[in-house]
């Protein structure tokens, strides 16, 4: 079966304005969701906020607010803000879509910037990482490291940002299911926790440093991250513990 929805921010994450075609509107209870034909907005997942943004019927000029995209039903779907007219865009018609670009630009730096921190804690310390959640600017991991401390913890910041100023590229794969399996790096990322039905991985490489399962969007190259600043580590019990950082040039 073919997905009747194009779901552009998978394979290009810098894609902010597009035309699309609305498939169904549904406002019985609770806000109005708008499903269209094709769409830029990341739904949410792996510890990335849904986009926000606009979209705008062609035929008049009308604009509604995306206050959140969600996964519904296993499609994309935006969820707006009720105009106070009541007058919602209709099946058919014929929209552009914006992304609220300067919040999703800094959540793809910001997520990449977890995918470096995640590479070094790996890489120099072997710790796995065990969840984590990001705001545009600002985010934090949770590891298995029962040696972090205080004088680690300065050492990570400056490795992370020496790995970013390297300019490394970060590529985009999706891979047949068991040919993931076979990626010995990907099973730290509790790769084994998907559910049977998923046939397909992508996959996330900053190369050479970090590669992970993931269904976020980031940067092209590390480079766009500028660089980060542990701003606090918290135990979360002898052996969980949480690093928090934010970037350090946000209007970059
Ligand atoms: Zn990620």
């Amino acid at each position: 079966m073919t997905a009747r929805v194009d779901e552009v921010c998978y394979r290009d994450a810098y894609a902010r304005t597009a035309e699309a075609r609305v498939l169904e509107v549904a406002s019985a209870d609770g806000p109005p969701l708008v499903v269209l034909d094709s769409t830029l907005f990341y739904p949410g997942g792996g510890g990335q906020p849904s986009d926000r943004g606009l979209i705008l019927r062609a035929a008049d000029g009308r604009s509604w607010t995306v206050r959140a995209a969600k996964r519904i039903g296993g499609e994309i779907v935006h969820e707006l803000d009720a105009p106070d007219d009541g007058e919602l865009p209709a099946a058919g018609d014929r929209v552009r879509i914006d992304v609220e670009w300067a919040r999703r630009y800094a959540l793809m730096r910001t997520h990449t910037a977890l995918h470096a921190l995640c590479g070094v804690v790996w890489r120099d310390y072997g710790a796995l990482v065990t969840g984590g959640n990001m705001e545009p600017g600002a985010g934090r991991m949770d590891f298995e490291f029962e040696t972090m401390s205080g004088d680690l913890v300065g050492e990570i910041e400056a490795k992370v940002n020496d790995e970013l100023r390297h300019a490394r590229d970060v590529r985009v794969n999706v891979l047949p299911r068991d040919e993931a399996f076979a990626i010995p790096d990907l099973i730290r990322t509790r790769i084994n926790l998907l559910p049977e039905g998923i046939e397909q991985i992508r996959t996330i490489e900053i190369v050479g440093l970090d590669l992970q399962a993931d269904g976020g969007t980031h940067v092209a190259n590390t480079s766009e991250v500028g660089g980060i600043r542990v701003t606090g580590y918290e135990s979360k019990g002898r052996i969980n513990k949480r690093i928090r950082l934010e970037l350090t040039d946000p209007e970059a």
